[in-house]
C-alpha cells in the first residue's frame, strides 16, 4: 500500500530523515514510536505529501509522490490523516464538517452525504451529535468527529499523528477504542503514538525511530518484550 525508499528530508542544513526504508502492506497496522524530534511527524507528512522528500521516494498505491505527473489531491483522497489538533470548522455542524470533502470533491448529493455522515458518526459513537457544533463537544468527541471526517473520503490508508496526546486522560480511551475498531476492521494504518500499551495491542509491526533513522523494527512482542538496540532499551525504560 505504501512504499518508502531511502527517504531523506532536510530543512536547511538539518537532516531530519536520514534514509528511511519501509513498506506498509494492505491491512497492516504499523506503529511508529521514538523520542521527540526523531522525525515521526515528518515521516507521516511525507506520506500524504504535506512534505516533499529531499531525496528518495514515497509511493502510495502505486502513485509516486515525487513524480510531477502525480495528482497530489488524488493521493490525499486515498490517505486520511488525523492530527493531535483536530481543526474542525467551528461554524459548521458536526455532520457538515464530515460532509464537506465528499460534497466538494466527490459532488455527493447532500442527502447522501448526510446519511453517510450519520453512518460514520455511528461508527465513532456520536450519532446523536450530528447537528451539534463542534465547539459544544468535548476534546475526545471532537477527535472522534475528526476521525469520521477523515473516513468520509473512504481512504485506503489512515495516518494518525498522536491523535490522543492533546486529550484529557479520561477521553483517551474512547478515541483509542475507535482506532482499535478500525484496526480490527482491516484498515491499513500508520500511527505515531506515545500510548505504548495501545501500540503493543493493535500493531502488526512496530517501528522505533531515533534521530531520523529506523533504529529497530519488529513485532510488538519483539519491540516491547525483547528490544535489542540500546537506544530502544533506553527509550522504553523512560516511557514504560
Ligand atoms: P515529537 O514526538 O515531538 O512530535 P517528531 O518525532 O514528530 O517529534 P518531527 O516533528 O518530525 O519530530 O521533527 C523532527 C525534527 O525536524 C525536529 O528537530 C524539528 O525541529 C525539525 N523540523 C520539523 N519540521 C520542521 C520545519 N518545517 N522546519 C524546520 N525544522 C523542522
Ligand atoms: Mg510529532
Amino acid at each position: 500500500a505504501v512504499r518508502i525508499k531511502d527517504l531523506h528530508k532536510r530543512y536547511g542544513n538539518t537532516e531530519v530523515l536520514k534514509g528511511i526504508d519501509m513498506e506498509v502492506k494492505s491491512g497492516e497496522v504499523i506503529s511508529i514510536i521514538g523520542p521527540s524530534g526523531a522525525g515521526k511527524s515528518t515521516l507521516l507528512r511525507c506520506v500524504n505529501a504535506l512534505e516533499m522528500p529531499s531525496s528518495g521516494s514515497v509511493t502510495v498505491y502505486g502513485m509516486d509522490l515525487s513524480d510531477p505527473k502525480t495528482n497530489i489531491d488524488k493521493v490525499r483522497e486515498h490517505v486520511g490523516m488525523v492530527f493531535q489538533h483536530f481543526n474542525l470548522f467551528p461554524n459548521m455542524s458536526v455532520a457538515e464538517n464530515i460532509m464537506l470533502a465528499p460534497r466538494m470533491i466527490h459532488k455527493t448529493p447532500k442527502e447522501d452525504a448526510y446519511q453517510q455522515a450519520l453512518d460514520l458518526l455511528e461508527i465513532v459513537g456520536l450519532k446523536e451529535k450530528a447537528d451539534t457544533r463542534p465547539t459544544d463537544l468535548s476534546g475526545g468527541q471532537q477527535q472522534r468527529v475528526a476521525i469520521a471526517r477523515a473516513l468520509a473520503m473512504n481512504p485506503a490508508v489512515m495516518l494518525f499523528d498522536e491523535a490522543t496526546s492533546a486529550l484529557d486522560p479520561e477521553m483517551v480511551g474512547d478515541v483509542l477504542e475507535v482506532i482499535r475498531s478500525l484496526a480490527e476492521g482491516g484498515m491499513t494504518m500508520l500511527l505515531v503514538t506515545h500510548e505504548m500499551g495501545f501500540a503493543r495491542e493493535v500493531s502488526s509491526r512496530v517501528i522505533f525511530t531515533d534521530a531520523g533513522v529506523i533504529e529497530e523494527e519488529g513485532t510488538p512482542e519483539q519491540i516491547f518484550g525483547n528490544p535489542q538496540s540500546p537506544r530502544l532499551q533506553s527509550f522504553l525504560s523512560k516511557v514504560l
